[in-house]
């Protein structure tokens, strides 16, 4: 036993040695013969996929430079580094969603015998809100710089373009210009939000950009456009007290699992969010009272509407930021329609440009893709490493008032590619534990698997709308990664009482016709 032990530990350190050896052979190669570049990788953009790229290229002993700069949204709204995650997407958003979950629990806690002095005067602070999402905004942008400085990776905050295809010129703040080369370049400079061609939407209208930090409480708000962040944004703004209107132009929650889209916008209406289906926006007037008059068109019935809101936020989807990247100096193709990057392997067609992150055409638009396809690419160029990015599988979750997490296929998208005869559905309502006391809603708490319908049914999509669905699905979306069977899931003991356990619940398929509301809690 130990001596094949010891065997064993001298078999790894030697591999380990082998494995040093190489990559400093590597390093030694790329970097040794850098000669006349600055940089073995400059990174245009700090956001998730750019500082992910950037520090694991100097953990493998490159010489990196990442530029980064945050043009001013139309309103002004500017922030610091970090990219959109950090500053004016996913923690922003989740920290709003937070505040407007624990504004309901105030009043569940009464149902659960917590004296809650004048219920009926409870109200958000708007001005607190905001302050307090800021100033964990600006500490992340604080801890962001210090570890960039701490690795060694020189930050310029400078607007970046190519002057060639190794070199770069990037504008700074006074307006002054500074030159680099480098050998590899990587562009991570993500999307914005785009806004419509319509009277008044680039003079009056807010976007993601500002509502994180809007100066003043924002009011009843009309929200243009009905993907996840338009979703997203009008759930939090009306549990926070703002009256929430949603503008779909064709179905809510596009490219996601339809009859769970609905599901969702169900929960949003009866929460008194109003929804106008087929309208697309005419215009935003200003009227003399501060206030903006939106005008929407019903692409159907061609009937014409208007109403007044204090605040219109354009959620009509993000463009890609490389425009302004000069990529013809470099030879980097774009799409003319939208212009993404094609790049399968993150390697665009100038075989030492790559591109990472929602920069990407036909890649999932969300941090920890961004994040994990820009780390893989530092190992394949700095330590020969050769795992690339698998873009299948990836799991998400839409934060509105009761979230929705997937991972996988939805049923439509698996009965397009198998046929309805070969996909098996299960699903279910469920019941929460702790909905029961404070009698809050449970109609719109399903969930479902898509299976293939031969046995042992692989899983091909998991669908669960209910309270903390990320935190569900995450787990089961490794289970999902290694090819679970339903099989599988089915003798997957639960934990009771918990709203994941309902995964491990199902029985019930779609093509049974069989009720699947639930009988009980515990049996
Ligand atoms: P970014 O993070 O956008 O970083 C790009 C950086 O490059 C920016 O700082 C930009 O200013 C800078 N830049 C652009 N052009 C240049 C240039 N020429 N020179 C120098 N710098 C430049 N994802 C999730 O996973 N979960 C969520 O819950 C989630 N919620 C979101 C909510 C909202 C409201 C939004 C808008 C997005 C959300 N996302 C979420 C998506 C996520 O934020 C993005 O997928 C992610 O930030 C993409 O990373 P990236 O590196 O491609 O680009």
């Amino acid at each position: 036993m130990t001596i094949l032990s010891n065997v064993l530990k001298i078999k790894n350190f030697v591999k380990t040695l082998l494995i040093k050896d190489n990559i400093s052979l590597v390093v030694r190669r790329t970097l040794g013969s850098n000669g006349n570049f600055d940089y073995d990788l400059a990174v245009i953009g700090g956001g998730s996929g750019g500082l992910a790229c950037a520090k694991e290229a100097v953990n493998q002993g490159a010489k990196v430079a990442v530029l980064d700069y945050v043009t001013p949204s139309p309103q002004g709204t500017k922030w610091g580094l970090g990219g959109t995650c950090v500053n004016v997407g996913c923690i922003p958003k989740k920290l709003m969603h937070q505040a407007a979950i624990l504004g309901e629990s105030i009043h569940e806690a009464v149902s659960y015998g917590w004296q809650v002095p004048q219920l009926e005067n409870i109200k958000i602070d708007w001005a607190a809100l905001t302050q307090s999402v800021q100033n964990h905004i600006k500490s992340v942008n604080w801890v962001t710089r210090v570890d960039l400085r701490d690795k060694k990776i020189e930050y310029i905050n400078g607007l970046g373009e190519f002057k060639d295809p190794h070199t770069l010129i990037a504008t700074l703040k006074n307006g002054s210009k500074k030159e680099l080369t480098a050998r590899n370049i990587v562009i991570a400079v993500g999307g914005r939000p785009h806004y419509p061609d319509i009277p008044g939407a680039v003079e009056y209208c807010i976007s993601s950009d500002d509502v994180f930090s809007l100066s003043h409480p924002p009011g009843k708000t009309l929200v243009v456009g009905a993907g996840y962040i338009g979703l997203e944004c009008a759930g939090f703004l009306n549990s926070l007290g703002y009256p929430a209107t949603v503008l779909v132009r064709s179905v809510p929650l596009r490219g996601f699992d339809q009859q769970m889209a609905r599901t969702v916008t169900n929960e949003m209406e009866e929460r008194g969010v109003k929804f106008h289906h087929r309208c697309v926006p005419l215009g935003v007037e200003k009227l003399t009272s501060g206030q903006l008059k939106a005008s929407w068109l019903n692409t159907e019935t061609k009937e014409q509407f208007e109403d007044v809101f204090d605040t219109v936020l354009m959620a009509t989807g993000r463009y890609a930021l490389t425009k302004s990247l000069n990529l013809e100096a470099a030879g980097v193709n774009t799409l003319s329609e939208n212009g993404k990057i094609v790049a399968e392997t993150e390697q665009t067609n100038v075989p030492h440009i790559y591109a990472v992150g929602d920069v990407l055409e036909g890649r999932p638009e969300l941090t920890p893709v961004a994040i994990h396809a820009g780390r893989l690419l530092a190992r394949r160029m700095f330590a020969a490493a050769a795992q690339q990015m698998d873009y299948e599988n990836v799991a998400t979750t839409v934060f509105t008032p009761l979230e929705y997490g997937c991972v996988g296929m939805s049923e439509e998208r698996a009965i397009e590619r198998y046929g309805a005869d070969n996909v098996e559905v299960y699903h279910a309502y469920y019941k929460p534990t702790e909905f029961f006391i404070p009698q809050r809603n449970i109609k719109n708490c399903y969930l479902k698997a898509v299976a293939a319908r031969e046995p042992p049914q692989k899983v091909l999509g998991l669908h669960f709308v209910g309270p903390v669905a990320g935190e569900v699905i995450q787990g089961f979306a490794a289970a999902v990664k290694c090819g679970i069977t339903m099989e599988q899931l089915m003798n997957t003991i639960g934990i009771h009482p918990t709203v994941a356990e309902e995964f491990t619940r199902l029985n019930i398929t779609k093509r049974s016709g069989r009720d699947p509301n639930p009988a009980s809690c515990c049996s």
